[in-house]
């Protein structure tokens, strides 16, 4: 099938081939014997090929026995923080947050942190098949110099905590403009404002948040609704749920990403969707912590767009996407029953959904003619890929991050037959173990 080679006479840049193609476009076209031509870091050409056509590419990368896909899309991370992880496990969220994480991060959250535990993070994506993050931390420009040399695009959240009160208001949004400069000039990171949750967050904050953003255009990425305990303080507090309040405030005006959602009710539900309000499932971070199950296919039944995020290395404890497809798919198969949620849906959420729910799946997301170059080859040439039936069932069922052979972004090669191409793997390592043995010691 031909997709679109209409007139095209100069020579691609790359040229994929040998691979089945899946586009995750609106009809699921699957390509078997593809030839995926990119040039100036945009898909131009898409077609079968008995053999390969355009062998003047200046760069073929051969994709014989792989799944091509559009990269995957992480919703919701905090990368900063990799450097923690596996230090605190086996709590519940409030514990684990309150008692080690937030007193952890006061004695060693640095700008040279987060730059580390970045290129950490990257690595490990560019590994795994994600091309994309939207992250929320602190320290986002060093996550963004971290962007800038690993090759992947990210939507960088700067987090904003205030507990406070409103006397440091100015101070925050006067940081927050220094922020935007220091990344404005970084081509694949986008700007976000990431105030963290509805307690860490006063009320007359949330009022400014939302001016600021919208005067900026600002993508806004928060925390919503994670817990019970979460919705019944806010209950007590606002006689009205986080959803609730979010909208009297006008913030979900803004394009908005909200992390978790899992303790919803069906207000809340058809507040996200009328506002087109993104939401990111994060079902092993949930699990681990104790949180329940976001009812994710209520929330779909309902026209939201949602996603898939691993959340930070410490609530789960890897960056691997497709191991969070199959956990998503199980988890609902548990709460739902079997077929409510199948796993061409958690492919999608994946890849095009996920991309809406950014509010990016005009760019990425599928492999369509004048897309964006964002894609990566899933090598099928193991065991537990034989027999393969179905595309689909094997990324969510079988298949692992450790799978991906080829990772290409904006038309630049990040991973060559497994080998990161942008990134010194050995000497991140390296330093990454010994941040952590400086960890482990206490001694800062
Ligand atoms: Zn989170």
């Amino acid at each position: 099938m031909i997709l679109a080679n209409k007139g095209q006479s100069v020579v691609p840049d790359i040229s994929f081939i040998g691979g089945t193609a899946l586009t995750l476009n609106k009809t699921n076209d699957i390509i078997e014997n593809a030839q995926i031509d990119i040039l100036h870091g945009r898909i131009v050409s898409i077609k079968s090929v008995s053999k390969p056509t355009q062998l003047l590419a200046k760069k073929i990368i051969d994709a014989s026995g792989c799944l091509v896909m559009p990269g995957l899309i992480n919703g919701h991370t905090h990368t900063g923080m990799t450097l923690l992880r596996g230090i605190a496990d086996d709590l519940p969220l409030h514990n684990w947050l309150n008692d080690k994480i937030f007193p952890l991060e006061k004695k060693w959250v640095s700008k040279d942190f987060v730059y580390l535990g970045n290129l950490l993070a990257q690595l490990e994506m560019i590994r795994s098949g994600t091309t994309i993050f939207n992250d929320m931390y602190y320290f986002e420009a060093a996550a963004a110099q971290a962007v800038q040399e690993s090759g992947l695009r990210a939507i960088c959240g700067q987090t904003l905590v205030e507990i406070s009160g409103v006397e440091d208001t100015q101070k925050i949004f006067a940081q927050f403009d220094q922020y935007l400069e220091a990344i404005a000039h970084f081509p694949r990171v986008l700007p976000a404002i990431a105030p963290h949750s509805i307690y860490g967050v006063s009320d007359p904050v949330w009022e400014k948040i939302t001016q600021y953003a919208s005067e900026r255009s600002l993508r806004v990425h928060l925390h919503l609704q994670e817990t019970k305990s979460e919705v019944e303080d806010c209950q007590k507090k606002r006689n009205m749920t986080p959803t609730e309040f979010f909208e009297k405030v006008g913030l979900f005006r803004n394009k908005t990403i909200v992390a978790h959602a899992v303790c919803m009710e069906e207000k809340d539900i058809s507040i996200l969707s009328k506002y087109q309000v993104g939401v990111i499932h994060n079902p092993e971070s949930n699990l681990k912590l104790g949180s329940l199950i976001a009812p994710v296919v209520k929330m779909r039944d309902a026209g939201v767009s949602i996603g898939l995020g691993t959340d930070g290395t410490a609530s789960n404890n890897n960056l691997d996407l497709l191991e969070e497809a199959d956990t998503a798919l199980k988890l609902q198969i548990f709460q739902t029953g079997v077929g409510k949620l199948k796993a061409l849906d958690v492919v999608r959420m994946l890849t095009l959904e996920g991309a809406k729910a950014l509010k990016l799946d005009h760019e990425i997301g599928s492999l369509e003619v004048g897309k964006s170059a964002d894609l990566i080859a899933v090598n099928t040439e193991f065991p537990h890929a034989v027999p393969l039936y179905d595309p689909f069932s094997h990324l969510a069922y079988s298949a692992s991050g450790r799978d991906v052979k080829h990772s290409v972004v904006g038309g630049s090669v990040l991973m060559e037959n497994g080998k990161v191409l942008t990134l010194d793997e050995k000497a991140i390592l390296q330093e990454a173990k010994q941040w952590g043995r400086r960890i482990a010691s206490g001694i800062s």
